[in-house]
Order: C-alpha cells, then structure tokens, then sequence
C-alpha cells in the first residue's frame, strides 16, 4: 500500500522548509534525517533579503532577528590599502521589507521550523534513519533507511524531496552527476569574541578583505567575528589546526598583544558543482544535494531555502491534481539560478579576492568603487547579490 505522505530525506534548511510549506497545505509529510538530532555545528550565517522575506509567512523572522544581528551594509576592502567599497542596502528599501543581512547561524533556523513541525499530526519526524536506496514506478517511491545498527527498512511514499546535504545518498541513488570542480583551497573558519569593529577603521559587520598572497572574509554574528582563510590543500591538517599558526595568522589580520580567545574553528573542502537535473520522476533535489559553491556571497544556503519554497509550492499544485510537468519546470528555473547566479557570483567573488595579477585587481577594484557611486548601478548590483534578481528572473524560465 502507498503511503499518501511526501518523504524529505534531510533536515536541514531546505528539507524542513519544504516539510513546513508542504505542511501548511495540508500534505503529510515524514522528515528522514540521519543524525540523531538536527546538526548545530557552525555553518552558514548569512540570511539575505528575500530570503527572510520568504521566511515571514512561519512566523520565525523576528526572532532570528532577536538572536541575530542586522547588517545593512557590507564592504570589500584591499589587505593593504583598506577600503575599497561600502555597499548600503538601503538601497532596496523599495524592493524587500529586510533591506538588510541578517547574521543568524542555521541551526537557529532549523530549531525553529522544527519546533514549528513537532506539534503538526501530520508531520512525523524519523532520526538516526540514513536514507540509502531509492526505487521508484508510476505511483510511488521505496526509500531504503538504514538505522545505526545496519538494519535496513523500506518506507514508501508518493514523492521524495532529496535535501540530505552535498553527499546526497538520494542524487547518487538516482543516477544523477554532480558535475563541477573542487576549488584548491581548505576554507578554514575561525570564531573569537575579539573586536576587529573596535580595532579597524570603518570596518562593517561583513567584509571581503583582497590580497594577493592571503585573502580572508571577516563576519560578525551576534557574539562573535568569524575569519574565514583559504588555506592550501597540501598544508596538512595538523598544521592548519595548529594553535600557534592559527594564532599568528590572526595576528598578521590585527595585532592583538593579549592572543586570540577561539571559540570554533572549522575546516572544510569546498566544491562548485550543480546537478545534471533536479527533477528524476517522483524525486526531486534541493539545496545542497543540487548545487554546492564557495562562501564567497553567502549564497548556498539561501539558494536551497530559494529552492525549497519553489519546489514545495508547485509539488503543493501537482498533490491537487496539476500536470506532474510543473516540477520540471522547478527543475528548470533553479537550475538555471545555481548555475547563472549562485555559481557565477561566487566564483566572480573570489576571483575579485585572490586576483594576483596586478592590473586585473585594480581593474576590479575599480569597477567596485564606480558601482558604489553610482546609485543606479549600486541597487542593480544589489539585486544581484542579494538574489532578489534571481527570482525575479525566474518567471521567465519557461
Ligand atoms: C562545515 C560547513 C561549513 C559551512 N559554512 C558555510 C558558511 O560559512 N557560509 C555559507 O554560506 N555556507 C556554508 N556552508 C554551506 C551551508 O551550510 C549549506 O549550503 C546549507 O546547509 C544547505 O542546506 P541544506 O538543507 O541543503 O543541506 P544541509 O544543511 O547539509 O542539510 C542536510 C541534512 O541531511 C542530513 N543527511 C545527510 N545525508 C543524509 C542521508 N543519507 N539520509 C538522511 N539524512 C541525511 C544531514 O545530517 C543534514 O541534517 C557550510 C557547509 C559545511 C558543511
């Protein structure tokens, strides 16, 4: 017998956003998640202005709001001769109610919409469930989950959403390729209550900071500054890790005669590649099972919660009884966002920060400021990084 449910593989952002849009039209899903509890290790910050206008409808904005920080403006400055330009989104006052950042780590988010989720009947959440194998026919999906101990059960559905993260078992499952490339760069996150707005001029609550030999980002969350270095892949992890190169490193951003107080480090490989389609029959991907990029923008995140409204709303439609072809055309629109938006930003970012060709970084730089002085250019620019184009461009994708 069919199960008349949706499973989502992964409770992460976009998996439990699709639960809560799915939810609130009334289709009763189950959330497979493989970790025992939802993941709170540090990952993105960044939440843009769509997003968190999306985000209104559950009711959770303001107090992401209240744990968070708000950023109205952010920066790309020179390592050595400091700013190079302030981008102030207030500039989109017109074009969203949050024309701003907001700094709020995920696993705020996803706590969230979970606690939202637990009091619905037709929500039912599974943990330490590993989803494994996807067999699907005409009328429904077989999930195989595989529990901590290696026993393995099937549960059946009428459709699957695969957002169980980059190592998607449901992509590979399916069949689907991942293409793209791995960037030859550790990313190395580090958290310290040290305050780098106290000890560099004008600095804003987000900055890319360009250098040809050592670029790094610096963003603040509520308590914290988080520095983000890219490090060789031929470093080995016992020296990245390494308190005393970790320290000088930070010494080397700002001087700091009293050593830096870490509170979390990370480090993680980072690739750009976008699924070959998002959509094979009843199962569709979203978020990081579909497209994963670099950091540089803040996009990956708020690209999968992008996709999740898009995919739950229209597979809302095809559960009522419209033409299964409309989740193609979610395949379709954001596909095209990961590939044009999200992959080409990000890639342009950290082209702009690691540029080691003297003349092309000036060229760069100059581009940056003339964007920011002209109002015009500086909204336009703004839509873009803020993704607010992205899905204004989406109706046009047949
Ligand atoms: C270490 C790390 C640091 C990051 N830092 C940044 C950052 O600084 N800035 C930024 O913008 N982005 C960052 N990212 C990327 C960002 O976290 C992702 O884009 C975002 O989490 C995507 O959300 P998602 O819901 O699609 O996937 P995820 O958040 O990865 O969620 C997937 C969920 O599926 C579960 N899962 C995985 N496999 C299975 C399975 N087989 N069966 C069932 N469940 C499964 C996982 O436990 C997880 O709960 C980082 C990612 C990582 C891994």
């Amino acid at each position: 017998m069919i199960d008349n449910r949706v499973l989502i593989a992964g409770a992460g952002p976009s998996g439990l956003i699709a639960a809560a849009v799915l939810a609130e039209h009334g289709i009763p899903v189950t959330i497979i998640e493989q970790a025992r509890d939802l993941p709170d290790d540090l990952r993105a910050s960044t939440f843009h202005p769509p997003t968190l206008d999306m985000l209104e409808r559950f009711g959770v904005v303001q107090a992401m709001i209240d744990q968070g920080l708000i950023c109205p403006t952010w920066q790309f400055r020179d390592r050595h001769t400091g700013l190079i330009a302030t981008f102030d989104l207030g500039h989109l006052k017109d074009d969203t109610a949050h024309p701003y950042r907001l700094q709020c780590e995920q696993w705020r988010l996803t706590r969230m919409l979970r606690d939202r989720l637990a009091t619905n009947p037709d929500v039912a959440f599974l943990y330490d469930a590993k989803a494994a194998e996807v067999a699907q026919d005409a009328n429904a999906v077989t999930l195989t989950i595989e529990r901590p101990d290696g026993t393995r059960e099937p549960i059946r559905g009428r459709y699957l959403v695969g957002a169980d993260g980059a190592s998607s078992a449901v992509r590979k499952s399916l069949g689907i390729s991942f293409e793209g490339e791995t960037i030859p760069e550790i990313f190395l996150t580090l958290s310290t209550p040290f305050a780098f707005h106290d000890a560099i001029g004008n600095l804003t609550n987000i900055a890319y900071i360009s250098d040809p030999e050592e670029w790094f980002v610096l963003l603040r969350t509520a308590s914290l500054w988080r520095v983000l270095f890219p490090t060789d892949p031929a470093e080995t992890e016992a020296r990245m890790m390494d308190p005393a190169r970790i320290e000088e490193r930070l010494q080397a951003v700002v001087p700091n005669p009293a050593g830096y107080e870490l509170r979390h480090r990370t480090a993680y490989r980072v690739h750009e590649r976008v699924a070959e389609t998002y959509v094979k029959g009843r199962c569709f991907l979203a978020g990081d099972a579909a497209h994963i990029n670099n950091p540089l923008g803040g996009m990956g995140m708020n690209g999968g919660v992008h996709d999740a409204f898009n995919l739950a709303e229209k597979l809302a439609q095809v559960w009522r009884g419209a033409d299964a072809s409309l989740m193609e055309r979610y395949g379709r629109q954001r596909r095209k966002v990961a590939l044009e938006t999200v992959q080409a930003t990000t890639t342009r970012n950290r082209q702009i920060l690691n540029q080691r060709d003297p003349a092309v970084r000036r060229a760069y730089h100059d581009e940056l400021r003339a964007t920011a002085a002209d109002p015009a250019k500086h909204r336009a620019f703004l839509l873009r990084s803020s993704m607010i184009q992205s899905l204004r461009d989406l109706e046009q994708v047949a």
